[in-house]
């Protein structure tokens, strides 16, 4: 099995030089395992966290052992009555090539007719995150005008769309043209955050959408926030979903100077981590997953191919390099 670990936890971006490509033997199945070979890859801003050392939700990853993330692939042998070989399944032994699991740590892919590696996007993690932060958190209602950052990622793409069904206004912020023309293509209005301080991304939005907004569903953090927060309607609501801007930094953060806008607006800002909903995943599949097969809702994805690629992938995420789903193709 070929593998990446890292040996430090960066400070600051991490360097392609953290990632070390290693080879070990596997040791035969024990009773209980299973043997994958993937052929998808997911490469997640979460995982930065997961590179800082430091538990938060989530365990850090463990230095010198294989990192951790989702993938999909084929059972090529099995000591688990439940798997066969030739099922395709999804789990969190990514980063490599060949994974070896215990089966109950495997799911069976869902039976909805999609490219499989759809059920590492939009009909996964990132999928059901979207669904969750607009309906649970944000709890938006028909005709709500909402606000999402990282409009054209993973998460983004889908919030925007869902939002969009729903009747009201939605404003997507991206930062490369081609990511403000895919939004555009699916009927969002889009705004670019480059080369805009707080004030004249304010400006935009307004534009945008005069009445104001009555969601941000929030990716980004920084800039992002501080404009969102003075485009939101009294009553907002806020699913703060990530803050990706702060992942790799090495300071103490800046504003949003205007913070006291949660109180003067009496918006309502809810955290959440989307593990804690994961029991309501078969409900989103239910709801999304046909829409997704007869193409109502669009999804895209950028693909990095082979296992060697994967940290460049990851690394790309900071630079806005992908639109939607960030995957490596093995
Ligand atoms: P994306 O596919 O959205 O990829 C990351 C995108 O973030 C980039 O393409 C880039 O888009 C944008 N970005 C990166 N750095 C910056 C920056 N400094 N300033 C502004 N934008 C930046 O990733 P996901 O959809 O997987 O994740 C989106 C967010 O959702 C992340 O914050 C992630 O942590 C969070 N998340 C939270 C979960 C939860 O349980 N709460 C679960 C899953 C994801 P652009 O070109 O537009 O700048």
């Amino acid at each position: 099995s070929r593998y990446f670990t890292i040996n430090d936890f960066p400070q600051g971006t991490p360097r392609r030089e953290l990632f070390e490509l290693r080879e070990a033997e596997l040791p035969a199945l024990a009773e209980g395992e299973v043997r994958i070979r993937n052929s998808w890859l997911s490469v997640d801003p979460y995982m930065r966290g997961r590179m800082s050392g430091v538990k938060t939700y989530i365990d850090p990853f463990a230095l010198g052992e294989p990192l951790e993330g989702a993938a999909v692939g084929e059972v090529i042998e099995s000591r688990d009555a439940r798997l066969a070989v030739g099922d395709r399944v999804r789990h969190m032994g990514g980063w490599r090539d060949i994974a070896q699991l215990p089966g109950n740590q495997v799911e069976p892919l869902p039976g909805i007719e999609v490219p499989e590696q759809a059920y590492l996007g939009v009909l996964g993690m990132p999928g059901m995150t979207a669904w969750t932060g607009l309906n649970r958190i944000a709890g938006m209602q028909e005709g709500d005008n909402v606000l999402v950052s990282a409009a054209s990622g993973a998460v983004g793409s889908l919030a925007v769309q869902l939002a969009k069904a729903k009747g009201g206004t939605v404003v997507g912020i991206a930062g490369a043209p081609e990511k403000l023309a895919w939004l555009e293509s699916h009927g969002i209005q889009a705004v670019s955050y480059r080369d805009r301080d707080a004030g004249q991304l304010t400006e935009a939005l307004q534009a945008a959408c005069p009445a104001g907004f009555d969601v941000y569903y929030e990716n980004v953090g920084g800039t992002c926030l501080e404009a969102a927060l003075n485009t939101l309607r009294t009553g907002g609501r806020i699913a703060v979903c990530g803050m990706i801007a702060r992942y790799n930094a090495e300071g103490p953060a800046p504003g949003p100077s205007n913070l006291a806008m949660v109180l003067i607006k009496r918006l309502r800002m809810q955290g959440f981590i989307i593990f804690d909903h994961w029991a309501d995943y078969p409900r989103f599949l239910e709801e999304v997953g046909p829409r997704v097969a007869n193409g109502e809702i669009d999804y895209a994805e950028t693909v990095e191919e082979g296992l060697e690629r994967t940290p460049d992938a990851f690394l790309a995420l900071f630079e806005g390099a992908n639109t939607g789903k960030m995957l490596v193709r093995l």
